[in-house]
């Protein structure tokens, strides 16, 4: 590993001051699951590694005014530990619970998992779902940016030099709200998704008042399945209808193909999860 100077602040004002120097080759390092294996193998190569591991205004959970937030530097641990979380947002709770093994989940944080932008990263997929909003800061200014629009591309994002993400944020999604996920793996532990969905279904008896369906490892990016929710919105639900749907969302994906699956694998798969996630939801036979 090559040399880097090394500053572990302990304020956000601190780090942003670090990192807001014209022309400095920086690292910002969270949970350090993605950076330090980076790191060793030289991918990165900084003069300048900013630990935020010590700013602890940025670990939270908070249930305010019907709005749920978690700073960035908050664990995977955390979020399944977190009672909020579990009720208002048992799609991420469940996605949180299936990601990697303990031993990663008390080191990687929700923030580190968004910005390393994988197509797989697992708590975008259901933070896409509630709608969720990304606090980011400058050492001027603070922006927010939907979730939908913070991917550019195949593990790019929107993020400027001098920036840290600094919080998620969405709202609090009615009781009623079905909130379902499911990530298929190659096995159970210590496995980055094939494929996964989130759906939240906002029902008035049989008929779709309200959906939304994001999908993860099924295109260069986490995305958004809109036509497959337009399929729904505003219509009565039968097991006819959740089959456009889950055509619509396969139709969607543009999945490659690697030594996890192939690409039509993705595709077909990507059909039977949205269908069985909606019969579940609807508690359908499928
Ligand atoms: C064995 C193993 C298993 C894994 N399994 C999974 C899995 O099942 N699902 C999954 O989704 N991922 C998995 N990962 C990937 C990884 O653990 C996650 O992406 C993790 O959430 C990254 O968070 P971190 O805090 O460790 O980020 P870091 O490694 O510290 O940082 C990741 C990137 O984000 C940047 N960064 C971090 N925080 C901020 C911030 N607040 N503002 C701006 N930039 C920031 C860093 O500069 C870096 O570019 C696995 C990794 C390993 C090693």
């Amino acid at each position: 590993m090559q040399s880097f100077e090394y500053l572990s602040p302990k304020s956000l004002k601190a780090a942003l001051d670090a990192i807001g120097k014209k022309g400095l080759r920086y690292k910002l390092v969270a949970g350090g699951t993605n950076v330090i294996p980076d790191l060793r193998e030289g991918t990165n190569r900084p003069g300048l590694v900013v630990d935020l591991g010590r700013i602890k205004t940025l670990n939270y959970i908070k249930d305010k005014n019907g709005k749920i937030s978690i700073g960035s530097l908050t664990t995977i641990a955390d979020i399944i530990r977190s009672p909020i979380i579990k009720k208002h947002a048992p799609v991420l709770w469940n996605a949180a619970s299936k990601f990697a093994g303990p031993v990663v989940r008390n080191r990687a944080t929700i923030g580190g998992n968004l910005v390393d932008g994988s197509p797989a990263a697992d708590s975008a997929v259901p933070l896409m779902a509630l709608k969720a909003r990304l606090k980011i800061r400058n050492q001027k200014a603070q922006r927010t940016v939907p979730m939908e629009r913070f991917f550019t591309g195949y593990r790019k994002n929107v993020l400027r030099r001098g920036e840290i993400l600094t919080e998620v944020v969405f709202s609090k999604p009615p009781r009623r709200v079905k909130q379902l996920y499911h990530k298929l793996g190659r096995r159970n532990a210590m496995a980055i998704s094939v494929a996964s969905v989130a759906i939240m279904l906002d029902m008035k008896r049989k008929t779709c008042v309200d959906a939304t369906i994001a999908m993860g490892a099924l295109a260069p990016t986490p995305i958004r399945a809109n036509r497959a929710e337009k399929t729904l919105i505003g219509k009565k639900v039968d097991i006819g209808l959740i089959r456009k749907c889950g055509e619509a969302a396969a139709k969607s994906a543009r999945p490659i193909g690697d030594i996890r699956a192939s690409a039509e694998y993705r595709r077909t798969v990507c059909e039977v999860l949205v269908n069985r996630l909606m019969c579940e939801g609807l508690g359908l036979e499928n």
